[in-house]
């Protein structure tokens, strides 16, 4: 059972659906209202656990009701919640999402997960020191995820950084980083590469990049650098929300398999998510990959 820790947001998903989107200053009547929850910490931390790693999260929820609901939620999940730290007086971080047809207006109010410090991340050294595996995104601060990225380092942990929300990335960080997770998009951004084509982005990170390209699958170039492609498994799409939340999890539970067994999984993981509701909801158990990758 690999160890993985995690570092990252916690959020609850406030979903309104309704028959079209409000004009400025109108009150539309909606037709149905849920919560979910999220965050890709949280999601990446649950999906891990699913598929039979033992996982640490590192992370910080608001004083609040969803806080607590968030916090209980993970420990349901069998998520080790001891560096889940609680803001006092602020707001857990939500995501306001509404739906008409197939489209969506989202958006983040990061709170609580931009009170997530680097002490919190030094608190946790023990953890990490330990793990296989760590596993950061970037919806908490950046000073946390270069934290994160430091004592990895010192501790010669494999670190997989999933850019997203992508932004540029300094070049000490990403030296610390094993594996950079990005689609197409965000690695453009993060290398700030503007239209160079993929391949070509790929290989000023040797044997760091591992891209998603959603049904088209994942792409790595390895430290030698030759060019892997491990194709998409064909399944009929019915949510794609959180799918590549189930690649990072899934990448990072497989790691010790070694980068190409781990990115098979990863995109069979992947693929079961996506013909599933939510994110979460969507996320596969260990069991069903092993059944569905034979
Ligand atoms: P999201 O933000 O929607 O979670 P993403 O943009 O981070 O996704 P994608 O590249 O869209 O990531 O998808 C991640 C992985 O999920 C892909 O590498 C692929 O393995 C799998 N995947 C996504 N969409 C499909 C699909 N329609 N069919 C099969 N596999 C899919």
């Amino acid at each position: 059972m690999p160890k993985v820790v995690v570092v990252g947001s916690i959020n609850m998903d406030l979903v309104a659906l309704a028959s079209r989107f409000p004009e400025p200053g109108e009150t539309l009547s909606g037709e149905r209202f849920a919560t979910f929850a999220g965050g890709k910490g949280a999601n990446q931390a649950v999906a891990a656990r699913r598929l039979g790693a033992e996982v640490t999260m590192v992370g910080c929820v608001g004083d609040d009701l969803f806080g607590r609901d968030l916090k209980a939620g993970l420990e349901r999940e069998g998520v080790d919640t001891h560096h889940v730290h609680t803001a006092e007086g602020t707001a857990s971080g939500v995501a306001c999402i509404t739906v008409s047809g197939a489209e969506n207006h989202i958006i983040v109010i990061p709170g609580a997960n931009h009170r997530l410090t680097v002490a919190d991340v030094e608190a946790a050294e023990a953890e990490i020191a330990t793990a296989d595996v760590v596993l950061t995104q970037l919806e908490v601060p950046l000073a946390v995820v270069e934290a994160t990225a430091s004592v990895a380092c010192r501790h010669g942990v494999p670190l997989i950084l999933n850019p997203a929300p992508a932004t540029a990335l300094p070049a000490e960080l990403l030296a610390k980083v094993s594996y950079l997770t990005p689609n197409e998009h965000e690695l453009s951004i993060v290398l700030d590469a503007g239209d160079t084509p993929f391949p070509d982005m790929m290989a000023r990170l040797p044997g760091q990049v591992v891209m998603t390209k959603g049904a088209h699958g994942a792409y790595h170039v390895d430290a030698q650098g030759a060019f892997v492609h491990q194709p998409g498994f064909a399944v009929d799409a019915v949510d794609t929300t959180g799918a590549g939340d189930t690649f990072n999890a899934a990448f990072a539970t497989y790691l010790g398999e070694g980068a190409a067994v781990a990115m098979r999984y990863a995109c069979a993981a992947a693929a079961l998510s996506v013909t599933r509701l939510g994110a979460q909801g969507g996320m596969p158990h260990a069991d069903e990959l092993t059944a569905f990758i034979k």
